[in-house]
């Protein structure tokens, strides 16, 4: 167990940090390790959590089997979906204790905990709640012969969406709760069962969840949950016989290792949301410069810049750069870093020293390699992981910093002349994930979104993320897509049966 004081003392939060399978907390069965859960804003320990190992994957494994073959599968999927939105009201409920654990854990600040990740939570459950019942399949005309020699058979031919069975899903840490309802929402509506492995830096609201799906009545084994390093637990996953799928996100070197592992075992079905480098095209057109400036700004700096989606490539046409340059140093310099408890504070601490250290380093390069530091480019105060926010103009596509996803707040601003080329360069990367047009001109917006290769395109506008708007990357960015009808697809089999109708 682990407890979290907040509200000077005044409240608490107790939290089980054990193996969660078929609805108990358990004991690990062959890892005596633990894992020290660091405080990112002053670098203490939080609490140690003991670590799961390769046979508690086993173990839950076999709880999500027997599951499959329980009273889950019997069940009428409306009631699927009653039961997800218990979870969406539960999480209402306690709404402030979830978001309280995902600050502290996480660093980021409660505002965004309170009314981001909290809020897009509920709503991703609400949304595939309401599909639970709506994954429905077609018929198939058979086209009857036209020569005249074959007689016309009566032929019917139908598909259904069946659950793929027993699904793992591996996460990052950046948003621990919001992430996994990306998955888990639709995973369950479709009537599969699953095995969450959250990131050992960040599972404290993992582990307070499975404790509100207990309370709220999934039936044993449906949900589980195995904590543990990524070498072990996430590999166990990827390369397990008797897991049908991985759902996974992160970065994407491990995307790829996951991807090998799930081919070279059982060919186990795979979607990866990975890494990006997303840029925003800023036209000197731009009807209103302060919102692509506020848009450019939040796409980069939110969550202290530890998103995928981060808008970590500002391409901003040659007529309008001093002054974006100079618009965004200001914006930067009201900037509040603080207790990430305290309503006041826009920014957190990076999430740990790996990843503090790790941007540091990126600061160091973008300086060494050329690029004008405008603001920022150092530790902010002397203790917990936290970084002034940074930002660099006259960056050069061929600069590291342009080039390699930093997940920190390094904003890096370049300059371009015409439309082609702020379309070629935009994609002269390897990742794809999104991007945004900023312009008055509709025929240069749909340009620029069509020939930009990212799985989302935002048009003056930036982050307007919603369960029903498919969520996935181009090229390394990852495969497959979360959220909206389209994930429905990463989630089910198609089942076909064709009935040959004697008349
Ligand atoms: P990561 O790849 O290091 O870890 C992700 C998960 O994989 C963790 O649970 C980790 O324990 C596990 N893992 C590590 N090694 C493994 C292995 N060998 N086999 C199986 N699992 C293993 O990523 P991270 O540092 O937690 O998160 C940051 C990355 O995630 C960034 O690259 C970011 O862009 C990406 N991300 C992508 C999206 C998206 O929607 N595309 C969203 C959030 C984060």
């Amino acid at each position: 167990m682990i407890t979290l004081n907040y509200d000077n003392n005044k409240k608490s939060i107790t939290i089980p940090t054990k193996i969660f399978i078929n609805n108990e907390w358990v004991d690990s069965i062959d890892c005596n390790e633990n894992f020290s859960l660091i405080n990112p804003t002053n670098e203490e320990c939080l609490g140690i959590i003991g670590l799961g190992g390769r046979k508690d994957v086993d173990r839950a494994v076999e709880a999500a089997r027997s599951a499959i073959r329980g009273k889950w599968s019997t069940m009428a999927p409306l009631d699927r979906g009653i039961l997800l939105n218990k979870l969406a009201d539960k999480l209402e409920e306690k709404r402030e204790q979830m978001a309280t654990i995902e600050s502290i854990n996480v660093g980021k600040p409660i505002g965004e905990s309170l009314v981001y990740d909290l809020k897009q939570s509920i709503t991703f459950l609400r949304y595939f709640a309401g599909w639970a019942d709506k994954i429905t399949g077609r018929t198939i005309p058979i086209s009857s012969s036209s020569d005249t020699s074959t007689p016309t058979r009566q032929v019917l031919a139908y598909t259904k969406q069946v659950p793929l069975g027993v699904c793992a899903l591996i996460l990052p840490w950046n948003f621990p709760l919001q992430l996994l309802m990306f998955k888990l929402a639709p995973a369950l509506a479709a009537g599969n069962t699953v095995i969450i492995k959250p990131s050992e830096f960040t599972p404290l609201s993992t582990f307070y969840l499975a404790e509100l799906i207990k309370e709220v009545g999934f039936p044993p084994g449906v949900v589980n949950v195995v904590c543990g390093l990524g070498s072990v637990v996430g590999d166990a996953m990827s390369s397990h016989m008797k897991i049908n799928k991985i759902g996974f996100t992160g970065s994407t070197k491990v995307g790829k290792m996951v991807q090998n592992s799930a081919t070279n075992s059982n060919l186990k079905h795979c979607s990866l949301e990975l890494g990006g480098k997303s840029p925003i095209i800023i036209f000197n057109d731009v009807e209103d410069l302060d919102l692509a400036v506020i848009h450019s700004f939040h796409g980069l700096f939110w969550n202290a810049g530890q998103c995928c989606s981060a808008a970590s490539r500002i391409y901003v046409q040659s007529g309008i750069y001093d002054q974006f340059v100079e618009k965004i140093k200001k914006q930067v310099e009201s900037r509040v870093l603080g207790d990430p408890l305290s309503k006041d504070t826009h920014q957190g601490p990076q999430v740990n020293k790996f990843q503090f250290e790790s941007i540091l380093r990126y600061i160091e390069t973008g300086k060494r390699e050329g690029a004008t530091l405008v603001c920022g480019g150092k530790r902010f105060g002397n203790k917990g992981y936290y970084i002034e926010p940074t930002v660099f103009s006259n960056v050069t596509d061929v600069m590291t910093i342009a080039r390699e996803e930093i997940f920190g707040p390094v904003m890096s601003i370049l300059r371009f002349e015409t439309v082609q080329e702020a379309i070629d360069r935009a994609n002269d990367s390897e990742f794809g994930l999104v991007g945004a047009v900023f312009t008055k001109d509709i025929n240069k917006s749909i340009i620029v979104s069509d020939q930009v290769q990212s799985g989302l395109v935002w048009v003056n506008s930036f982050n307007i993320i919603d369960p029903s708007i498919p969520w996935g990357g181009f090229k390394s960015s990852g495969k497959g897509r979360d959220a909206s009808e389209y994930c429905l697809s990463v989630w089910t089999e198609t089942k076909t049966t064709v009935l040959d109708v004697k008349l």
